[in-house]
């Protein structure tokens, strides 16, 4: 992993790659007392000859820790700091990417205040820390649909909160109503917006597409909903391939007539929605191969891997 300090007085210094293992915290650091925390995530695919490395966009998350750093109240690594790491951090566990189309080595930098603060201000010292793990696909279900719960009065972002920042404080607050879900056999929770408790947000860690005809909706982010890497890729490649792509508020109604959706992420990249349940009416979708959300997938994945032309320079190789 790889650790790097900061202080409000001197900025970073210099980080360094240690073996993976426990941090040592005060007590009464910022980030376990009030939250002070980031967390970013982003892949790194072995290309078809076995050998070349490829990342995703990793300018796109680090101009999104910055965004958010900034947000609650953080000193941030610079774009190029933040690169440099990550590169740093999967070439030390190169031996961990999976092979061509196994998987990918998910990469997990975190930005934490780390300095004792015992009343409510910011942290007086900062780390930044980067660990990666091998992964396969984020749902068990793999590509297989699935299925999404809407529940009366269960939010994930309020207007004027901190919804469309990657702040750890936005997850736990889910896993209630996702344990819930799951024990219903359920996927997911999918959001509604909490002042007219009828717009679609996006799950609780990945955004949402509507399909219908030759036009793919999006929910607008204007606040309460975290902009994906993934998300504005697929925007971009499906506007590409001749669609229609609008980006707007997504009524609840919208959800009977739509023809597939699909919900897109890092973890997930692209998930098919099978269903959709609201008020006890179980709305059905279109899934498989001759699916837009399968065709945009296999778009996404191939330039990920190195296997489609990357016309969009959207890929860093390693070496
Ligand atoms: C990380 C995340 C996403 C997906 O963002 P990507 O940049 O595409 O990985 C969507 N929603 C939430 C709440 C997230 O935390």
């Amino acid at each position: 992993m790889y650790l790097m300090k900061c202080s409000a007085e001197e900025g970073f210094s210099r980080g360094e790659l240690n073996r993976y293992g426990n941090i040592e915290l005060s007590p009464s650091a910022g980030v376990l007392n009030y939250g002070q925390g980031l967390f970013e995530g982003l892949k790194a695919f072995r290309k078809e000859d076995g050998r070349g490395l490829l990342l995703f966009r990793p300018e796109e998350n680090a101009m999104r820790m910055r965004m958010g750093a900034e947000r609650m109240c953080m000193p941030s690594p610079s774009v190029e700091l933040f690169i440099d790491a990550v590169k740093q951090t999967i070439l030390a566990n190169k031996r961990w990417v999976p092979p061509p189309g196994k998987g990918a080595l998910y990469v997990r930098p975190l930005l934490l205040g780390t300095g004792a603060v015992l009343g409510l201000a910011p942290s007086p010292e900062y780390t930044f820390l980067i660990y990666a793990s091998p992964v396969g696909n984020y749902f068990k279900e793999g590509l297989a649909p699935i299925h999404l719960l809407i529940r009366d009065g269960v939010h994930r972002a309020t207007r004027g909160g901190a919804g469309d920042v990657k702040t750890i404080a936005n997850y736990a607050p889910v896993l209630k109503a996702q344990r819930e879900a799951k024990a219903k056999g359920f996927t997911e929770i999918l959001f509604l917006d909490s002042v007219n408790q009828r717009y679609l947000e996006e799950a609780s860690s990945c955004n949402i597409f509507l399909v219908k005809g030759d036009v793919i909706s999006t929910p607008a982010t204007r606040g309460t909903i975290l902009a994906g890497v993934t998300r504005k890729s697929m925007i971009h490649m499906a506007r590409s391939h001749g669609y229609q792509v609008e980006e707007r508020l997504v009524s609840v109604d919208e959800l009977a007539d739509a023809d597939e959706v699909f919900c897109t992420g890092t973890a997930v990249v692209v998930a098919p929605v099978g269903s959709i349940t609201y008020k006890n009416k179980r709305f059905q979708y279109k899934t498989g191969p001759e699916t837009i959300g399968q065709r945009l997938y296999t778009t996404l994945t191939g330039i990920q891997m190195g296997l489609l032309p990357d016309d969009m320079g959207w890929t860093v190789e390693i070496d």
